[in-house]
């Protein structure tokens, strides 16, 4: 399998992450990138450098005023006196209608949800060839390719059109299947992430041309909160175009596969005929998020599950955080995809 992988996301390194009224280390660490990789190598991946598609496949979903607050809030940041080493916000406006500010500290607000996003000086080149690499890797598919693998680090699937969160900056996994959409397919995303993929959600919210589901810790009491209850089905052309699949705390590998059964399902029904999963590995009984009690077998049965939907699968990284088990859980996933594969031709 072909996988794909930028050296310059290594450059965003984030060092912090409020955690109930505690400043904590950021657990999106570069380190999860060697991880990572040697996971997906053991798979048989082979990766190689995306191609710069430009910021047009970008801005296919993200506004440019977002974009240009990205690329340049960390130089402007340097001006504040007595500034923090990263940008993270401290006020946020009650909704996406208030008041646009010029203000540095005000737009930091308006553009990232949470405190788990910060930005320092090499959070932008690493967003941009972390969705880089999603780009080249559904342009594979779109190539003939029957799977590819995207390691997209910083992750996406928090990041709406005009707001970070949860560690994500542009939705790398958005930006693969509206790529996918653009060139004429039907894509599917299913996003097995412990947390719920609500940037996902909110970008193809009112669409009915991209599929989006998610199968998740269930948010009354997990991040995101707000989002990823079941009654959220989409509006206006997409209601019936977004599927909510949370889960009770610590459900173990039958009642995830169970879960991704019916996601499935959906995929098939709404016609896709190329599926984009959102690959968090935070869902594993190992994560230090401890949402969900996936094993590694359940890593390997989920991947030959997406196998057995016949149709070309791109794996965009999502969360997945340092534990033993991490590199393994990813390699189950993959070997269990090209064993259902190979079982299925
Ligand atoms: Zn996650």
């Amino acid at each position: 399998m072909k996988a794909i992988f930028d050296e310059r996301q290594w450059q965003h390194d984030p060092k912090h992450f409020m955690a109930n009224g505690k400043m904590l280390p950021n657990p999106e660490q570069p380190q999860r990138i060697e991880v990572l990789k040697a996971g997906a190598e053991a798979a048989g991946c082979n990766f190689e450098a995306p191609k710069d598609a430009g910021l047009g496949p970008i801005a296919a979903l993200h506004t440019a005023e977002y974009l240009a607050f990205l690329k340049n809030i960390y130089r402007r940041w340097q001006y504040i006196d007595g500034a923090g080493e990263e940008v993270i916000p401290n006020i946020h406006p009650a909704n996406r209608r208030d008041s646009y500010p010029k203000s540095a500290t005000g737009q930091s607000g308006y553009h990232q949800a949470d405190t788990a996003c910060p930005i320092s000086k090499g959070t932008w080149e690493a967003a941009y060839w972390s969705a880089q690499s999603a780009v080249t890797g559904a342009d594979l598919l779109l190539s003939g390719e029957q799977s590819a693998y995207v390691l997209s680090r910083p992750p996406g699937h928090h990041a709406f059109g005009d707001l970070a969160g949860g560690f994500c900056f542009l939705n790398n996994s958005g930006i693969a299947a509206e790529r996918l959409r653009a060139a004429g397919k039907r894509p599917a995303i299913v996003d097995v992430d412990v947390h719920h993929g609500n940037g996902t959600q909110g970008i193809f919210y009112d669409r009915d041309d991209v599929l989006t589901v998610s199968i998740h810790a269930d948010p009354d009491r997990f991040y995101p909160f707000f989002w990823g209850h079941a009654q959220e089905r989409g509006a206006g052309r997409g209601l019936g175009y977004n599927l909510n699949l949370p889960l009770a705390r610590r459900t173990d590998d039958v009642g995830f596969l169970k879960a991704l059964d019916l996601a499935l399902e959906r995929v098939t029904l709404f016609g896709a005929d190329v599926l984009v999963v959102a690959l968090g590995l935070d869902a594993s009984i190992d994560d230090p998020f401890q949402g969900l009690a996936v094993t590694q077998d359940g890593f390997a049965q989920i991947g030959s599950a997406m196998a057995g939907l016949g149709i070309p699968v791109l794996f965009v990284q999502e969360g997945g955080y340092l534990s033993d088990s991490l590199g393994i859980n990813l390699t189950r996933c993959l070997s269990g995809y090209q064993a259902g594969y190979q079982a299925a031709v």
